[in-house]
């Protein structure tokens, strides 16, 4: 294992790398990847290189922590976020093969150093869930008070008589 310090981003040097395997080991600061001030902890990332004479493959595990707001209470609250991606670094595009295209970068063979940050980046903001919520059995809010259902209780009536049409019908009748 091999722990780098990073003065410009997330790097590993490839140039005069033995073939077979190396594994590597980030943590890298949210602001330093460019992710906004909501993700909280370090990234980790745990890294697998495959090197051949042709091609580097890498895969890629990353681990962090965000800080966002319920979508049904509101509330903030944090969320542990992992996952995983690969690469395929082709030295020549045309050995890409069956490789889907999303998985492969082109590099020349004097690139130096694989750069993460910008993927790293990227497959962070991926792991985050699209339905953003602080619990399973989020309560939410009240519609009428706004009183949070997770912690408060309100004597609003929660029933039929809450559908429009019933509050026109009470309007009328008044
Ligand atoms: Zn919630
Ligand atoms: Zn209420």
């Amino acid at each position: 294992m091999n722990a780098k310090k990073r003065p410009d981003g997330i790097k590993i040097r490839i140039s005069g790398l033995s073939n077979g395997l190396h594994d590597y080991h980030f943590s890298a600061e949210p602001s330093e990847i460019g992710l906004e001030p909501n993700f909280a902890t370090p990234v980790e990332i745990d890294v697998v290189l495959d090197k051949s004479t042709r091609q580097v493959y890498l895969k890629a595990s990353l681990s962090t922590s965000g800080k966002f707001i319920c979508d049904r209470c509101t509330d903030e609250f944090e969320l542990a976020l992992a996952t995983k991606y690969n690469v395929f670094y082709l030295y020549d595009e045309g050995s890409a093969g069956s490789i889907p295209p999303e998985e492969v970068q082109v590099i020349t063979p004097d690139t130096v150093h694989l750069e993460l940050s910008e993927d790293v980046r990227q497959f962070v903001l991926l792991s985050v869930p699209l339905k953003l919520l602080c619990r399973e059995e989020c309560k939410g809010l009240c519609p009428r008070c706004g009183a949070n259902w997770n912690t408060a209780h309100c004597n609003c009536k929660q029933d039929a008589s809450d559908s429009p049409w019933q509050s026109l019908e009470k309007l009328l009748k008044n």
